[in-house]
């Protein structure tokens, strides 16, 4: 390992026997500010994302406010982790939540700042310190975020990005310094990274892909699921994990729906990103736009037929495709990481929720139906983190984030992510 990254990863543990002692409270003041350093900057920081990953730069800098309110959230969060008595016979009966240590976040592109502060703010506010292995395309995103945190006042050390390749990545988590990792990306990086963090007995969390369903049924507002239904599947340029990217349409509105859906999906047209008014532009990088033609192609050679062509205009831009798949299409148990979306016609509940639960993934899934005991039948019976009723996935601080299945493990937001990165120490005796 090069010294520089290993004198980080000794600042990191070094600052960390200082971060633990400072109180929560102390620490939420700390992310307020920086709540207001991103809010305040929102426009230099989405042009940083839209340059690195080619998002439009509307939901660039929509992403970096959405930041702002996370760290709100934070910043106001109850203090979860204060000792907790248990009842028992004993003078000492007590739980102590104590933080890890340096806490290794890999994160993806694909949302530059979300995804790190996402993982970041619970577990620097649990009192771990954090070192960052941001996506290659993305190092302007992973500094930026470290000056914003210095300049709200955070302590050096307490949050570090490493600008360092997925190679180098076991030697790091490898390290004793190192005392867990959290990785959002694909199940490929998701494997590789908890095997070895398995191998070295360190605690791991994953965010991994999804393939969530969007189910339509007969007495559905089809012209609202129609127009949530092309943003679901459209925004960020379809690379977002739980975009809806298989539509699960019920037989008898089959007719009356899919025009409504084609009408919503052809007003995304790509264009400039850095054009407020765009809503759709290129993939972040030429060869995901390589690897989604050729999952096209799989998907047609397998009985797939065209709803509206996946055509290629530039190295990384598409007009948005739209394939009708049958159940058995080997494309069902991939995930679409791009402007292409399926839709599969059911005959009733059952089916549609059999279609939905026959994948890999469990990501988050979105149900439209009027009718309260359907809405019951779905939540109880589908596979996934996420149930949505009437509406499309968006990740809300308030609620917990996470997958099932090849979706990953652990929780992200919410309250429950605090107790992530600690152990629960029991105290007991007389
Ligand atoms: P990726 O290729 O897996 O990359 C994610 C991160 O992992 C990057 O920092 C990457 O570094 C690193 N990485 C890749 N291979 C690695 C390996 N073998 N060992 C260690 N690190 C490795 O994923 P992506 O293309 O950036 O993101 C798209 C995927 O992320 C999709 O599957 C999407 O569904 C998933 N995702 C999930 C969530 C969620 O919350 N569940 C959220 C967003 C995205 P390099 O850039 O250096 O290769």
């Amino acid at each position: 390992m090069e010294q520089s990254i290993e004198n980080k990863l000794i600042k990191a543990d070094q600052a960390f026997s200082e971060w633990k002692k400072v109180p929560f409270e102390e620490r939420q003041i700390l992310l307020r500010k920086a709540a207001e350093i991103l809010k305040a900057n929102s426009e230099k920081f989405g042009k940083i994302i839209t340059t690195e990953m080619n998002k439009p730069i509307s939901q660039s800098i929509a992403e970096v406010e959405k930041c702002a309110l996370m760290l709100n959230y934070y910043a106001d969060a109850e203090n979860v982790l204060k000792p907790e008595t248990v009842d028992s016979e004993y003078n000492y009966s007590e739980i102590h939540f104590i933080p890890k240590g340096v806490i290794l976040g890999v994160m993806p592109w694909n949302f530059p700042f979300w995804q790190v502060l996402r993982f970041a703010v619970p577990a620097i506010l649990s009192g771990n310190t954090v070192v960052l292995k941001h996506a290659s395309i993305c190092f302007g995103s992973g500094n930026a975020i470290e000056e914003v945190l210095l300049e709200a006042g955070f302590p050096v050390g307490v949050f570090q990005n490493l600008e360092i390749g997925h190679k180098d990545v076991k030697e790091v988590l490898e390290h004793k310094a190192i005392k867990g990792v959290s990785l959002t990306g694909s199940e490929k990086a998701g494997a590789e990274v908890a095997s070895i963090a398995g191998k070295n007995i360190k605690k791991s969390l994953l965010e991994l892909g999804g393939s969530d369903a969007f189910i339509v049924l007969n007495d559905a507002d089809l012209d609202e699921a129609a127009k949530v239904g092309a943003k679901a599947r459209l925004q960020n340029c379809g690379q977002t994990c739980v975009a809806a990217k298989r539509f699960i349409i019920e037989e008898q509105i089959e007719d009356e729906f899919l025009p409504k859906f084609i009408e919503e999906y052809k007003k995304f047209i790509p264009a400039d990103p850095m054009n407020k008014e765009t809503q759709i532009s290129g993939m972040a990088r030429p060869d995901l736009a390589d690897d989604l033609e050729n999952q096209f192609k799989k998907a047609l050679e397998n009985g797939a037929e065209i709803i509206i062509p996946l055509e290629r205009i530039s190295d990384t831009e598409f007009t948005p495709g739209l394939i009708r798949v049958k159940e058995g299409n080997p494309i069902l148990q991939e995930e679409l990481f791009g402007p292409l979306g399926m839709v599969m016609i059911a005959k009733d509940d059952a089916e549609a929720l059999r279609f939905a639960n026959d994948i890999p993934f469990g990501l988050s899934n979105s149900v439209w139906t009027k009718d309260k005991d359907r809405q019951l039948f779905f939540i109880e019976n589908l596979e996934s983190g996420t149930v949505n009723i009437n509406r499309m996935t968006s990740s809300d601080p308030r609620f917990p984030f996470g997958g099932t299945k090849s979706s990953g493990y652990g929780t992200e937001l919410s309250l429950i992510a605090l107790k992530e990165f600690v152990t629960p120490k029991t105290i007991v005796g007389n």
